[in-house]
């Protein structure tokens, strides 16, 4: 492969020096034949009522297994989604599959209270985001109050008042909203004071550390008591260890998310996983 490379007589420049580019132009092509082709799927992670034991939701989280470049994390690929502007057919296809998903629980009595669809800082900036949640909810039937749109803010919010007439038109109508990976990157307080947020998701990276000295549980109990003082659900998110589980629980988390109880999967690995669990008890402190 190496002698292949150095015989190559157009390749003029260092490789890595235009790795970056190359992959970015033939991601963004990939991408733009896989949205098409509807070859992108949707897997579902689940998400426990730490009270309970229960099923509290899922979240459904974008995958790409392209027949030439292999398994594309959405890390790589939604960055440039974004960049490209693919990321609203993106969205709508998101979206419009999960109520799709959400209509066969619905249907089939699976008991799957709602479903969590990320959307791009973005969309919201997208003054069609509205009526295309309004129209899918209308064609499969969902009932608002079963989705949650999370706010991810892989993107700087540029126009925050559009984003908060948007938030605030999702929420007129029924629809949940949630601030995803909070506490890092852009996200940040002022985001909660005046967004109408229901649900805060504390990003995993606290979840490191977590159980050890330091300040990381002060500030992860600070960050709950912030959430529920403001009437938000508080989840967790990267769950890996029982241990993690029992001290989230002993500082009132509400809901966790995480390998512990469950990796992202198909549907049928989540109706498999939703007979086989029922309502098992959390880990105590
Ligand atoms: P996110 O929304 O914060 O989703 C959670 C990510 O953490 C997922 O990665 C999930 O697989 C991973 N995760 C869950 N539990 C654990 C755990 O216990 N340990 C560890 N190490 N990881 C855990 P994933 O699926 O690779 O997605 C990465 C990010 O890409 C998402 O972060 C989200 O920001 C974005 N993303 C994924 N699908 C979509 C989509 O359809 N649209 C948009 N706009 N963004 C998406
Ligand atoms: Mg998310
Ligand atoms: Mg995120
Ligand atoms: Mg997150």
């Amino acid at each position: 492969q190496a002698k292949k490379a150095g015989r190559c007589c157009y390749r003029f420049f260092h490789p890595s020096m235009n790795r970056q580019a190359d992959d970015h132009v033939i991601l963004a092509s990939a991408l733009r034949e896989a949205i098409a082709d509807n070859r992108l799927t949707l897997v579902y992670q689940p998400q426990v009522n730490l009270r309970t034991g229960e099923l509290h939701g899922v979240e459904a989280l974008s995958r790409w297994d392209d027949p030439d470049l292999g398994m594309v994390s959405p890390g790589r690929f939604i960055p440039v989604a974004e960049e490209t502007g693919q990321i609203r057919a993106l969205g709508v296809w998101s979206l419009r599959v999960a109520c799709e998903q959400m209509a066969r629980w619905i249907a089939n009595d699976i008991p799957v209270p709602t479903v969590s669809v990320n959307l791009s800082a973005i969309q919201f900036q997208d003054p069609d985001l509205v009526s295309q949640l309004a129209t899918i909810l209308h064609q499969t039937g969902v009932p608002p109050e079963r989705l949650i749109v999370e706010l991810t803010e892989t993107a700087m919010i540029e126009n925050f008042d559009q984003t908060v007439t948007t938030a605030t038109a999702i929420r007129n109508l029924g629809i949940g909203l949630s601030m995803d990976d909070f506490g890092t990157g852009y996200s940040s307080l002022s985001n909660l004071a005046s967004l109408p947020i229901s649900e805060v998701k504390i990003d995993r990276s606290f979840m490191n550390g977590f159980g050890s000295t330091g300040n990381v549980r002060q500030v992860v109990t600070a960050i709950i008591r912030i959430g529920h003082t403001l009437g938000m659900t508080v989840i967790a998110e990267g769950v890996e260890e029982a241990a993690q589980c029992a001290q989230l629980r002993a500082i009132d988390c509400d809901v966790i998310q995480g390998y512990y109880f469950g990796r992202p999967m198909n549907t049928a690995s989540l109706d498999a996983w939703i007979r086989e669990r029922r309502a098992e008890p959390v880990p105590a402190a």
